[in-house]
């Protein structure tokens, strides 16, 4: 990127940037082009495995901001919303082909900005590909119903795309993120801004080139880059996005939610969660300690829907911590590019977040069984060793507040009845487990979490095709699977009177 911060790189990282065909200083995407304006303030792009920085990116203008939705606004009233829908199935399709060609260099950028372990990140741009397989598929077979009228007449529904949809996106994973949202609005003839975190900006804007590349028309995608305050309440205000889908936290779900309901426009929240998972005594404990283990590893527990608190019968208890913290033990660290099994949390803020909590579960009586510091033997970067915490209560903060960092908590119960009430006993709801067993147990279990997901002797990420969302304060509406479909479409009636009345209702 910054010819002076490619002087004093990992010379590895200065070639990665060089070949990702990213511009010196990044720039929002607007009408299809880079876009430099010189009016907005350049920040600094760190890589949170060595707290170098990487590149700058310009933050979008107010005025930018207004360009690129009514970039998108043209090119949804003049080609996008309009044309043959299978035409547009046939261009994600070739945008699907042009992020698999580009995937071992996006995959690189991916874990260059968010710090997590390539592997993972190639993991995110194949499941990138897949969505926009899944939603060409599904472009040309979007369809209403037709309704049963009194005679005389008959009515049928359409789906309709909304115009513009804007798409704010957090930092643990910026691509797959995008086009979890993106692949299904386009398919549905809606056009979109998205708004990465200003924190991993790299691999969304570089999305929105390959887009074109592969053929998407210009406008249809666009990107516009800067903080949430100033470039993310500017998209959600304006008054020709029509639609807007945001992912992050509670807090932010809630001001964006308030802007949609003063606007009177839809609105789609993937929030935060703080799962639980049940394991039952005559559970497949092994299995189990893999899942558990699974919620710190994957993007070092910067994940939505991670487990994150181990319900475990007292019967199993002692063995079960005993097999999480061997697994845990076993886990490499380190830089993300070097594909450890853990990387680096995103920042320093989050870094001391999850020390603090970690300190004060600690002080209110939890036992850390394993981790609970920094690597020995690691002077720069945000990395902190995989977690473990017995004895935590479902009343201290760490099993109440998302932790968003490689730490797990066991909580031991007796009863399963008690088990379901510490489960559903959280102002979140989107994801919960059990393991056991006995299969009437494992349904009557999923019949009474309160989760918008439920996964049985599993927990891992869920297909494209398996709708995905919150209960309670983990969000509104759903994305994955033909249910987005819904969400990116707006229903019209149509009622019409049939120009011959049937026999015995003339006049
Ligand atoms: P934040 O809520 O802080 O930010 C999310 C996005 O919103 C960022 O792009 C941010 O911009 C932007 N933003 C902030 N303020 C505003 C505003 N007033 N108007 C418009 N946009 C705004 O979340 P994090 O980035 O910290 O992500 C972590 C959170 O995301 C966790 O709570 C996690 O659970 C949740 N999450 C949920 C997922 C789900 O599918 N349910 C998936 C992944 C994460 P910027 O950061 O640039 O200021």
């Amino acid at each position: 990127m910054t010819a002076e911060s490619a002087n004093s790189l990992d010379p590895n990282t200065s070639a990665l940037l060089d070949a990702s065909g990213l511009p010196q200083v990044l720039t929002s995407v607007v009408g299809g082009e880079w876009s430099p304006r010189g009016d907005g303030p350049l920040h600094e792009v760190a890589d949170p495995g060595t707290e170098e920085v990487v590149g700058q990116f310009e933050e979008s203008s107010s005025g930018l901001v207004d360009e690129a939705v009514r970039n998108a606004h043209v090119a949804w009233t003049t080609r996008w919303g309009w044309i043959d829908p299978a035409a547009r199935g046939r261009i994600l399709h070739a945008v699907a082909a042009g992020f698999r060609e580009k995937a071992d260099v996006l995959a690189r950028l991916e874990s260059l900005d968010t710090g997590k372990p390539l592997s993972q990140a190639r993991g995110d741009v194949a499941v990138t590909v897949r969505y926009l397989e899944y939603y060409a598929g599904l472009a040309d077979k979007i369809a209403g119903e037709t309704i049963a009228q009194p005679a005389g007449s008959f009515a049928y529904t359409l789906r309709e795309p909304y115009g513009v949809v804007a798409h704010i996106t957090p930092w643990n994973a910026p691509l797959s993120q995008m086009m979890r949202g993106v692949a299904p609005c386009l398919a549905a003839g809606n056009t979109v801004v998205v708004k990465p975190s200003e924190l991993t900006p790299l691999t969304t804007a570089l999305a929105a080139r390959i887009m074109v590349e592969a053929g998407l028309p210009a406008g249809v995608c666009n990107v516009v880059l800067g903080g949430g305050a100033g470039t993310g309440q500017a998209l959600v205000s304006h008054d020709l996005v029509r639609h807007i889908t945001f992912t992050g936290s509670v807090a932010t779900g809630r001001a964006v939610g308030h802007v949609a309901a003063d606007r009177i426009v839809g609105c789609n929240l993937e929030l935060g969660g703080k799962s639980p998972t049940i394991v039952m005594g005559d559970a497949d404990l092994s299995a189990a300690a893999a899942a558990g283990a699974l919620a710190v590893i994957r993007n070092s527990g910067q994940s939505c829907f991670a487990t994150t608190r181990l319900l475990v019968h007292r019967s199993v208890h002692d063995r079960f911590v005993e097999l999480v913290a061997a697994r845990m033990q076993g886990l490499s660290v380190g830089h993300g590019l070097e594909d450890p099994d853990l990387g680096p949390l995103i920042s320093d803020s989050q870094h001391a977040r999850v020390l603090s909590l970690v300190a004060g579960a600690r002080e209110d009586g939890a036992a850390v069984v394993t981790g609970g510091n920094r690597p020995d033997d690691v002077q720069r970067g945000h990395f902190l060793m995989p977690t473990l915490l017995s004895g935590v209560t479902n009343d201290m903060p760490i099993a109440r507040q998302e932790v968003f960092g490689p730490v797990q908590s066991v909580l031991a119960f007796d009863e399963l009845e008690e088990a379901i009430d510490i489960a559903n006993d959280t102002e979140f709801g989107l994801s919960a487990g059990i393991f056991t067993g006995d299969v009437g147990i494992a349904h009557y279990v999923a019949g009474r979490l309160q989760a918008g997901q439920v996964q049985v002797n599993r927990y891992a990420g869920a297909g494209v095709e398996v709708p995905f969302g919150g209960y309670k304060s983990s969000g509104l509406g759903r994305e994955k699977g033909t249910e987005a479909i819904h969400h990116y479409t707006q229903l019209k009636s149509v009622i019409v009177a049939t120009a011959v009345r049937p026999t015995g209702q003339e006049q």
